[in-house]
Order: structure tokens, then C-alpha cells, then sequence
């Protein structure tokens, strides 16, 4: 694959350049590569299915990107798993991708009660594993063998795994490296766990470019004195990051370009970027160009995209996701199926090389959601979005329940499955809060069963702590309101319209 081909060349022609940089520990491009050799060669001594994929557990340690290339060194996809996704989650990503290895690239130990998996410590496999023999390109993945396999929700209450291939990843690294401003061995901000794909875009850009990857830690973000000192360090030339995170680190008056003088590039993807954000970024980072991008996980990170000029600015209140890379068509089709006419809103279709093949295990729900058009593998966003006269696409909301709060997807039928489930309630419906166009918070509203509580707030906190132990922190709503019965419509389906005015009034 000419992405692992590129990292192996950097390796041996620059073998001292900094591939990654984490509050822990610095990896050289040497290092990654011949690490990621030991990982590989010990993978291919576990008898493992070929191309069965493998869990990487962790959070922003050089160990992750070590074994993510260990794995496709080895011929096996990777699943991304950062530590913020509990237990009982990663059980069914391993049931459902059939997983039969675990790496554990956190310091802590990570126990899974499954007789069918085996957890193996990074630390250990790096200390006992030599290089026997160089690991030949024969044995890396290729073409359409999956590449790694990101696991996002689902509405059916289990997470869905969205197979990206090497052809998927090599059509969008080709993309960033020939469109963007990025390339000579910059240095690239890593805000977003691996478990995103958003993580890809600046993971590959990086390597493929010679650059250097600058992590930032969950703990960083939770305390913006230390995110401030690592930024101030960090030399970061390209930024990545949801404009969520931007406007959190804008709301510190020292977040301009003194305190990042390098920086020139800021890469935004996975939600609606504000008018006022960018205005805000224009003048407090002259040196910086500002790039919009649009795409789902299972189109490979983004596929289309546009600058943000101040010219834009003024003439867009809503800014657009822009234009398609090279290789993608996006087709805009009514509910029959047929293309809108010009101006007019419709789904959002992605029709290009970086679409996945599809849902891992999932025929159902790939069937679904993908399909053959002209011979080429066709994605239904579920976004709505028109076209201007100038060919430019803006993106007009979504047409089911999956929404992004703080930059994070998820399927609001997803959380209710999980609330529903608590012994304590009978029904629960969860409704997204909005202020100024953009999620706020999400609010539950709950038919309880008989309980023993005497306070509210402590019929809260037990479902609350019920569902930390199910789905991700980021998922469960700040608010929950009680409830006698909640409004149906007349063809017997709870009514989320008048839900929402009752809980909002
Ligand atoms: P994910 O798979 O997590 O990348 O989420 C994909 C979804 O995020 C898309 O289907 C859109 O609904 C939303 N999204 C991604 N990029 C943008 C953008 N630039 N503007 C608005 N929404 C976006």
C-alpha cells in the first residue's frame, strides 16, 4: 500500500524526525516503524483468522499509532477504542467483529470477561518480541482488505462497525496531501480520540507527509491552564479539531497567534461550522487559512470541502460544506429516489472510491444504507443538502434522529434503547436542546416505573449511573424531566413535537 510505503521511506530516510509527540512520550519515525515491525511479527505468531479484526485499546499514547500499523503490518484491520468507552460497549464491538485479540495500550489493565478473547499488553509484546525477519509488504493489508473498522451508533441500541479499506484511506490521504496546504513535515494537532475518524485526519496526513503528530490528552481538555501550556510547546502548524473544540479554546483570550505562531492551517470537520467562529479565528490568526470539510465515517473522514475566505463570510450566513474531492460525486435525491432540480434540497448520496463497502456483519443495515451506482460503491448520508448557482452544497440538517452534540454522532434511538432498558423507567424519550441553531444539551423525558426514591435528582443519578455503565459519558442527557404519560400521535407513536413543548414550555 503506498501510504505504508511512504511511512517506511520517511523511516529510513529520516529516521530521527518526530512521528509523534504525547505528553508522555516522543516516537521517531525509526522507532514507529521498526516498534510497529515487533507488534506485527508477534500478531502474525497468534494464529490468528486471517484478517480477523483487532481491538486497540487506549487513549492518545504512541503506543495506539504503533499498533494500528502493527495490525495492517500483520494483515489485520484495527478497531480504535479509546478509553472513554465502557465496558460493556467494547463486549459488543468484540461480539460483533468477532475479535479474537485485544492490545491494551493503556496503563491500566483491562479486564474482559469472554473465554473467547485474549488481552495482550502492549508493554509486554514489545519487551518479549525480536525481529525474526523484516515483515514483507506481502503480508500488510491492500487494496479492498479492511484497513481498520470504526465503530459508531446505532439506533438499533448496538454500535455499528463502518469497514474502511486501504483503497478507502489511500483515496482520502491523496486528497489532503494534493488539496491542502499541508505537506514538508508539519506539525499536526491531534484533538479527537482514536475512536473518531476525525483522529484520521491528521493521523495519515501526517505520516504520509513526514509530519509529526502532537497529541492532546482528555486530561488536557478538561483543564485548559495545561491544554494552554501544551498548545504554547506544541509548535502545532496544522490544526484539526471539531469547531466545537475552537470555540472552546476561543472563549480564552489567549488562544490567537501569539500563543501559536506557526499555525497556518485549520482543518474543521463533523459539524456545522459557525460564521462566527471563523470570523473570530480570521482575527485572531492572520498567519491561518481556514479550510471547512464535510463527510461521515463511512465515506473515510470527509469528502468535500472549501476555504473560508472573508469573502465567503459576507456573503454566507450559514457557511457551505462546499465541493466534492476529485474522485466523489454527491447526488442530491428526492424521497423516490430522484435527482432534486437545481436549488432544491435532497439526501445527500456519496458516490467515490473512499466509501466503505459497508457495516461490519451487517447486511441488513449496509443494504440499507449503501448501494452500487454506475459501478461505483454509493453511501446515504441521511443529510439533507442543496446546491447553489455556484455549485457549491450546503448542508441543511439531518432527515432521521442522528444528531452531533460537542462534535460527537450519535442516534438519539440509541440512548432511549439504553434508558428504556433501566428497571427504574417505562418509557424515555430524548430530545436535543438547541440554542443559536446548534445542540446545546440533550433532556430525557421519562415515564417512571414504581421506585423508592423520595427525590427526583435521586431517581436521576440511579439511571444516570446505570447508563455510565453502557454507553459513553458524552451520550447520556444533562436533563431528565418525570413525567404520568408522555404524548402519542395519532398512529400511536410517541410524539416527539409535542414532547418537545411540553418539556421545553
Ligand atoms: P461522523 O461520521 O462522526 O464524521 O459524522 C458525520 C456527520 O456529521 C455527517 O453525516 C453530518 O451530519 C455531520 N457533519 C460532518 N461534517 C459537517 C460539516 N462540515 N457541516 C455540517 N455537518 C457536518
Amino acid at each position: 500500500m503506498k501510504l505504508l510505503n511512504t511511512i517506511k521511506e520517511f523511516a529510513h530516510l529520516n529516521p530521527n524526525a518526530k512521528a509523534y509527540i504525547s505528553p508522555a512520550e516522543e516516537v521517531t519515525y525509526a522507532e514507529l516503524w521498526e516498534r510497529s515491525e515487533r507488534m506485527a511479527d508477534y500478531l502474525l505468531k497468534q494464529n490468528l483468522k486471517k484478517q480477523s479484526p483487532i481491538l486497540v485499546y487506549g487513549h492518545m499514547e504512541p503506543a495506539m499509532i504503533i499498533s494500528f500499523l502493527g495490525c495492517v503490518k500483520a494483515g489485520h484491520p484495527y478497531i480504535p477504542v479509546d478509553i472513554s468507552i465502557p465496558i460493556e460497549r467494547i463486549v459488543k464491538i468484540i461480539d460483533s467483529a468477532q475479535t479474537e485479540l485485544v492490545i491494551n495500550n493503556s496503563e491500566k489493565p483491562l479486564v474482559i470477561n469472554q473465554t473467547t478473547v485474549k488481552v495482550a499488553d502492549y508493554e509486554d509484546v514489545l519487551a518479549q518480541q525480536g525481529i525474526e525477519e523484516p515483515i514483507t509488504p506481502s503480508n500488510w493489508v491492500r487494496d479492498d482488505d479492511n484497513f481498520y473498522i470504526i465503530f459508531t451508533s446505532g439506533s438499533t441500541g448496538n454500535p455499528k462497525g463502518v469497514q474502511i479499506s486501504a483503497n478507502n484511506l489511500q483515496s482520502f490521504v491523496n486528497w489532503m496531501t494534493e488539496d491542502f496546504p499541508i505537506n514538508g513535515g508539519l506539525r499536526f494537532l491531534n484533538q479527537a480520540p482514536y475512536s473518531f475518524d476525525l483522529s484520521v485526519m491528521d493521523i495519515y496526513p501526517a505520516l504520509a507527509t513526514g509530519g509529526c503528530i502532537f497529541a492532546i490528552t482528555k486530561e488536557m481538555i478538561a483543564r485548559p491552564k495545561l491544554l494552554f501550556e501544551a498548545l504554547a510547546k506544541s509548535n502545532t502548524q496544522v490544526w484539526t479539531s471539531t469547531p466545537s473544540f475552537a470555540q472552546m479554546c476561543l472563549m480564552d483570550p489567549s488562544f490567537n497567534q501569539e500563543l501559536l505562531a506557526e499555525l497556518s492551517v485549520f482543518l474543521f470537520c463533523g459539524e456545522i461550522l459557525p460564521v462566527s467562529v471563523c470570523r473570530q479565528l480570521m482575527e485572531r490568526f492572520p498567519k491561518a487559512k481556514i479550510y471547512n470539510t464535510y463527510g461521515p465515517t463511512e465515506a473515510t473522514v470527509a469528502i468535500t470541502s472549501i476555504e473560508v475566505t472573508a469573502e465567503l463570510l459576507d456573503k454566507h450566513q450559514t457557511l457551505p460544506i462546499g465541493r466534492p474531492k476529485r474522485d466523489t460525486r454527491i447526488l442530491l435525491l428526492d424521497e423516490n429516489g430522484a435527482e432534486v432540480s437545481s436549488g432544491e434540497k435532497g439526501e445527500m448520496i456519496i458516490v467515490g472510491p473512499g466509501v466503505s463497502k459497508g457495516y461490519l456483519g451487517q447486511k441488513e443495515l449496509t443494504e440499507k444504507a449503501f448501494f452500487q451506482y454506475s459501478n461505483e460503491q454509493a453511501y446515504r448520508t441521511g443529510d439533507a443538502g442543496y446546491c447553489d448557482e455556484d455549485g457549491l452544497l450546503f448542508y441543511k440538517g439531518r432527515i432521521d434522529f442522528q444528531i452531533k452534540l460537542h462534535g460527537y454522532r450519535m442516534e438519539l434511538e440509541e440512548i432511549e434503547y439504553h434508558i428504556a432498558k433501566s428497571q427504574y423507567v417505562k418509557s424515555a424519550v430524548v430530545i436535543p436542546v438547541y440554542q443559536d441553531e446548534k445542540i446545546e444539551y440533550l433532556l430525557a423525558a421519562i415515564v417512571p416505573n414504581q421506585h423508592g426514591f423520595e427525590k427526583e435528582y435521586q431517581l436521576t443519578s440511579a439511571i444516570k449511573k446505570e447508563l455510565g455503565e453502557l454507553i459513553p459519558a458524552y451520550m447520556i442527557p444533562r436533563k431528565f424531566t418525570y413525567h404520568d404519560e408522555l404524548p402519542i400521535t395519532a398512529n400511536g407513536k410517541l410524539d416527539r413535537k409535542k414532547i418537545k413543548e411540553l418539556v421545553l414550555q
